[in-house]
Parts: structure tokens; sequence; C-alpha cells
């Protein structure tokens, strides 16, 4: 039976509260998602919340009576994509108030860019809810309440929430996150994530084996542990090494990965556990962000790039697979030729296997804000393409690399072609033409490059889950 929302108001017009539940159940949420992937993983907290409360989510926005955005707030990008949205959003509420069923859609901003900006999404871009990272729990109240009172909401308190109780359902067949720990005490002096997602807290030990477990219950294979930086988790007298140790003891998982890692954090301690595990995955996200002494110290990072190739040369001694990954930012207040001469020359020595390249952004509210000389927009894009130009030729190489090796694959998803794609130890996506179920192990061997895909052929489908 399907009824509309109008209809289900009469039926039970003298009976508020069986009302506002039955509405409630009729309700479909749509949730648009940006930014990272600890956002992607915090969508599955607000479906789980929602769900629980009866709501239903929908792809088409068009249908829905929930417009939902969880935002990110680390570049000014970010925040204007989303922005724009929100006038899509704005539009549906428009016209669905021309409609018979002339109910109200609820707009809600959820995330960092509601910390960030606050009374604004309401007041010039018609947001009626505006929910900080720490508030997803009070979303179905504050529904019924924007609805009630046609008053904007905000719930914006920092606490030390980590939603432990969660388990947000996967949605991949063989691949997760588990969001450990949550926050940032590090202050660099550009980033907003310290001031809209709070101090750092990690997830208890138990929780994380709880969620890990529930996973591998539900087929998945590959976990990443996610945090603003992993490294720091501690719980009790639980550390990081501690929480790959335990993870690594459930059965079913057979890859743990982990991400962000600071790279001030790194010690010879947790590069020993990780070559030591076999299921932990030789791969590093190590955000260099310059090579540039005096630039790593205006943003207070916390390390040198002395320090940083020591940690690099002490990484791949460990882990002679090693996977690196970073970020880099062009363009930070007072950046000159030769600072940015000297991150051209950081990434041809270290050769990264890949990386996030950015034009710095401004922030307000970060210390950034405060320094200068500004570098022009037509210089930081000027230094961003020489960038990637040098990163994608080692990225090339890097690949290359992988040509005539076996590699371990972890069949994911349907590839191109009527192939298979299947990803590697060591994060890699490779493509295999042949017939194989997703969640099988297979070794291959890389026999061509594709544009930027290696293409592998399989050698055996046998391959034991790590113990
Ligand atoms: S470590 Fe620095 S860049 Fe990373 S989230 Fe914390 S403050 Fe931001």
């Amino acid at each position: 039976m399907c009824l509309d929302s109008a209809f289900a108001d009469r039926i039970f017009l003298d009976n508020t509260r069986v009302r506002v539940e039955f509405q409630k159940a009729m309700s479909r949420f749509f949730l648009q998602v940006y930014g990272c992937q600890m956002n992607q993983y915090e969508a599955g907290v607000v479906r789980d919340i929602l769900e629980r409360s009866g709501y239903t989510e929908t792809s088409e926005e068009k249908n829905a009576d929930v417009l939902l955005m969880l935002t990110c707030a680390v570049r000014s990008h970010a925040e204007r994509r989303a922005l724009g949205r929100l006038g899509t959003f704005r539009g549906l509420k428009d016209a669905r108030r021309k409609t018979p069923d002339a109910s109200s859609v609820i707009i809600g901003v959820l995330g960092c860019m509601s910390q960030n900006l606050r009374k604004n999404l309401a007041a010039d871009h018609a947001a009626d809810l505006i929910i900080g990272p720490d508030q997803y729990r009070r979303l179905p109240e504050l529904i019924d309440k924007a609805r009630e009172t046609k008053v904007p909401q905000f719930a914006l308190d920092q606490t030390e929430e980590c939603y432990d109780d969660i388990i947000p359902g996967p949605s991949h067949p063989v691949r997760a996150f588990i969001t450990v720990m949550r926050g940032c005490n590090n202050f660099c002096s550009y980033c907003i994530v310290p001031y809209t997602r709070g101090k750092e807290r990690s997830k208890p030990l138990t929780r994380v084996l709880a969620e890990a477990t529930a996973l591998a219950g539900q087929g998945i294979k590959d976990i990443t542990l996610l945090g603003q930086n992993v490294l720091a988790y501690h719980d009790q007298s639980n550390d990081f090494r501690e929480l790959l140790e335990a993870v690594s003891e459930i059965p079913g998982i057979a890859r743990i990965r982990f991400l962000t890692s600071h790279p001030k954090d790194l010690d010879e301690q947790v590069l020993s556990t990780i070559a030591r595990i076999p299921k932990v995955c030789p791969a590093l996200h190590l955000p260099i962000q310059s090579g540039s002494n005096r630039i790593l110290k205006l943003m207070r990072r916390g390390y040198t790039r002395e320090e940083y190739l020591a940690k690099i040369a002490l990484a791949r001694e460990y882990l002679p697979e090693l996977n690196l990954t970073t970020d880099i930012m062009v363009g930070f207040p007072s950046e000159t030729d030769s600072d940015f001469k000297d991150t051209l020359e950081l990434v041809r020595t270290i050769g990264f296997d890949f990386a996030y390249m950015f034009r710095f952004s401004v922030r307000p509210g970060t210390q950034a804000v405060e320094l200068g000389p500004k570098v022009s927009e037509a210089v930081a894009g000027q230094r961003l393409t020489r960038l990637i130009e040098v990163q994608n030729r080692i990225t090339r190489e890097r690949n290359s690399e992988m040509l005539n090796r076996t590699h371990e694959l972890l069949i994911e998803s349907p590839g191109p072609r009527q192939g298979m794609l299947g990803r590697t130890r060591t994060n890699r996506a490779v493509i295999v033409h042949s017939r194989l179920s997703i969640g099988q192990t297979v070794t291959c061997q890389v026999t061509r490059i594709q544009g930027w895909t290696p293409i592998a052929e399989v050698l055996g489908t046998e391959v034991p889950v790590p113990q």
C-alpha cells in the first residue's frame, strides 16, 4: 500500500503523536556526501541514525522530504561546491511548495562546513538544520523541531563523540572503513580541522574490534582504519601498534590499511609492527606538504625535510614493497621560487607512488590567515601545473615497475571491457580478464600498462588468508 504524508495527516488528525511517527516512517532522505573517507564513513553513521528512526533513503533528490549534505571545509573549493548544491536543494524545496503535496522539505547541512559557516547557512542559504560533526544523533529530533517551528535548528557543540555503538553497513562488498579516532590536536597553521572536528579522541579498542568482527561477518576482507592521524590512536594502554595487532587477529579480515599518518608520529616501532604482521599492507599515506624547511615551520608541521627523508629511508628498509603516497601544497603564504624548487627536488628524490596536489586555500580562523605575503593565484597555478607534471612522470615510472612481477590481487568489482578489477596489497587497482568472483584472491602477473592502469594475467587462484 502506498500512502502520501498528506493522507497520513488526515487519518491521524486527532492523534498527534501517532501522526508524527507515521509521517516519519513515510519520510525519505537524500544524502549528498562531500570530502574525505571520514565523511564517507560518517555518511553510514547518519544513515543508521535516520533509518533507526524510520526514515528511508532515496537516491532521487526530487522525491526526498529531507535533503541533507555532509560537507567538508578543508578547502574553499569544497565549500563553494556545497553552497552551489544548496541552491539546487532550495529550488526543490520551492518547487514542492507549489505541488498538491505541499509538505515542507527540510534542508540540512551536516559536518565541517556547518561548524565553520554556522548562521550564514540559515540566513543566506535557507538551511533548516545546521549540525556539526558531533551532533548527528540529534538529527531525527531536530528534523521534527524544524518542521514544527519553521525555525532553523543549530546543533554545533563539540563533544567527545565517537559514535562507538553505531556500525555503519558497508557500502562495498569486500572493503570497508572504520573510523578509529576523530579530531586533531596538531593545529597545522593552514588547517581548519581542529576547529571543526575538535579535540583528538579514540574509539575504544573493544568497539573497533566489535565493528571489524561484524564487518568480517558481512564478507569484508579489506579494512582501512581511519583518523586525522591514526598513529596517535590511544585507548587506555593500547596504542596504534596494539590496535593493528588486535584487528589482525580477527578471522576473515585479510588486509589492514590505515589513513592518515602524521610524519612526526611515524617511528621505528610502528614500522617494525607493520612489517611483522602479514595482514597489514605495506602502504603509507604520509603528507609531506612542502619540501622547504622554512615553509614547513610556518605550516607548524613538526618535522623537517631531513627528518622526513630519514623516516622514508627507514620505512623502505622495513617495507621493501612500500607504496608511498602523500599530500603536497603549493602557494603557501611567502613561498618563494626557491622554496618551491625544494619541494620539486624532494618529490624527485623520494619518488612517491602517487600524490594529492593542491593550491593553498586560505581558511578563515586558521593561523595562516595572518601570514604573508600571499602568493598570487597565477604563480600558485603555474607551480601546481609544474608539480603535477613532475609527479605524473614519477607515478608512470612507479606503475611500470609493476610489469612482469607477481602480485596478490583481491577481486573487488567488475572492471572495464568484461574484465574484473582487483587491488594489490600495495593498494594499486589492476584489471584482469578472467572469470573471477568478487572476494576471490588470486596471484597475477602484470603484462602491460594501459593509460594509468596495470593489466594482468591470472597465475593462480588459491591464495591463503594471512594468519
Ligand atoms: S595533522 Fe594538521 S593537517 Fe592533519 S588534520 Fe591535523 S591540523 Fe589538519
